[in-house]
């Protein structure tokens, strides 16, 4: 095939869908334009935060893409997409001329939905939504915390990167606390009256932490309205009450990564409208957005929805270049969350294009059982580390 496809973003959807290209077709040329030399997984990241597995150990290199799979991989920033000249503008390198481009930037933070706080504070309060050093800094601040202090968790307003996640962080960070310090508290401030997985979660906070995590939920005051950085304090219900914390994990409200936003990929919603049976922006032409910022009917925002996107997109272009059918196939999701490392349980669900968008598979998935016992909760966090590495494999060879 003599085409070159340039993919902009090496993370979860991005190194699978050049994996997948060269994998398909192996002649095509495939050029990945990623900064980082080394991809670290968000997912997991509570598990570090937990106290129970390294940092280390979430790092993802692109030797592999390179060497078994054939891959050129760029490290450097896309600065611009000139959509109309088929080229991508890496910041250090010559400009990349493309017949297919592949975006996959992942998430930006919308610092301007909330008053007191920018990116310039994320050493005092860090997010840790982005692999790799913030978690570092949350990690250090909650170990240097002294015994009976607050850990203040500020889950964001949907839609945004794993809908879980905070709820799990919150569990997990109460799992260090109770053997290091067992007299803290983790307080939950959320925008919203309920999250993904709640009873699950609530059963096992309450049997697991007892009192030591309290959840506010939005109708009773629990929305952060504005931020002190220097006194440590979140504000909540207009503004009355003030919360402060030992350490203050906000996590900012999202939108598709920034080059999206300047190549005009996005539309009002702050995230990418494509078609959602091939991912291909209905904004520009033979441009494919995927992964966390493309806007994908229910499928959530997941490193195992993106890897699936991946692979369809890689069949797609090269259904396209070749002239056979694109392929119809079901994608899936997968979540694990983790209370303890003894204590997980999981949605999962597999989706199809019907009427129009992606929707799930009537009588697919599901959840965990409710009313299971320890025995169970531990197989499924056995099960955990093995989704994990099986889909970094997958992504990264
Ligand atoms: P990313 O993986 O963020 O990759 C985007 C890449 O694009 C980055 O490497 C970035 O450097 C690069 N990039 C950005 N801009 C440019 C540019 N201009 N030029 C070049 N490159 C650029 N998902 C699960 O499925 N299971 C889980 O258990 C799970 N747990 C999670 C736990 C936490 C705490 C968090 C925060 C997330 C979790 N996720 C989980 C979600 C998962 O991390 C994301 O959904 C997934 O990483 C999205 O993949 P992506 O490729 O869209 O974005």
């Amino acid at each position: 095939l003599d085409a070159r496809i340039a993919v902009v973003g090496g993370g979860s959807a991005g190194a699978t869908v050049a994996r997948y290209l060269k994998q398909n077709a192996p002649n095509l040329r495939v050029t990945l334009i990623e900064p980082n030399e080394t991809y670290y997984t968000c997912y997991a990241g509570n598990w570090y935060l937990g106290g129970f597995r390294d940092l280390e150990t979430l790092g993802h290199g692109y030797d592999n893409l390179r060497e078994r799979h054939g891959v050129e991989v760029i490290h450097d920033r896309a600065e611009e997409l000139d959509l109309a000249g088929k080229r991508v503008l890496p910041r250090n390198h010559d400009p990349i001329r493309y017949d297919r481009l592949v975006v996959a930037p992942g998430i930006d933070f919308d610092w301007e939905r909330i008053e007191g706080i920018d990116q310039d504070d994320t050493e005092q309060i860090p997010h840790a939504w982005e692999g790799g050093r913030p978690f570092r800094i949350l990690r250090e601040q909650i170990k240097a915390m002294d015994d009976g202090g607050t850990v203040i968790v500020c889950p964001p307003e949907d839609p945004f990167r794993c809908p879980p996640g905070p709820y799990e962080r919150m569990a997990l960070i109460a799992h260090y606390l109770k053997s290091h310090k067992p007299r803290a508290k983790v307080l939950g401030l959320d925008p919203k009256d309920s999250f993904s997985k709640q009873s699950l979660f609530k059963q096992g906070w309450e049997e697991l932490y007892g009192d030591m995590i309290e959840w506010v939920p939005g109708s009773e005051g629990g929305a952060p309205e504005r931020l002190s950085v220097s006194d440590r304090k979140v504000f909540t219900d207009g503004g009355a009450q003030a919360h402060r914390g030992d350490v203050i994990n906000f996590i900012p409200p999202q939108r598709a990564g920034a080059i999206a936003w300047k190549a005009d990929l996005v539309d009002d919603s702050g995230w990418c409208p494509v078609d959602q049976e091939t991912f291909r922006s209905q904004k520009h032409d033979d441009v494919y957005v995927i992964g966390d910022a493309a806007i994908a009917g229910a499928m959530p925002k997941s490193a195992h929805s993106a890897n699936n996107q991946g692979k369809l997109v890689a069949a797609t272009i090269v259904g396209e270049l070749t002239g056979e059918p694109t392929p119809d196939f079901p994608t899936v999701n997968t979540c694990y969350s983790l209370v303890s490392p003894e204590w997980a349980f999981t949605i999962a669900a597999v989706f199809e294009h019907r009427d129009g968008e992606i929707r799930e598979v009537e009588g697919s998935g599901g959840l965990s059982p409710e009313d299971e016992d320890q025995d169970f909760r531990q197989i499924e966090a056995i099960y955990a580390p093995g989704w994990y590495e099986s889909i970094t494999k997958d992504m990264f060879g």
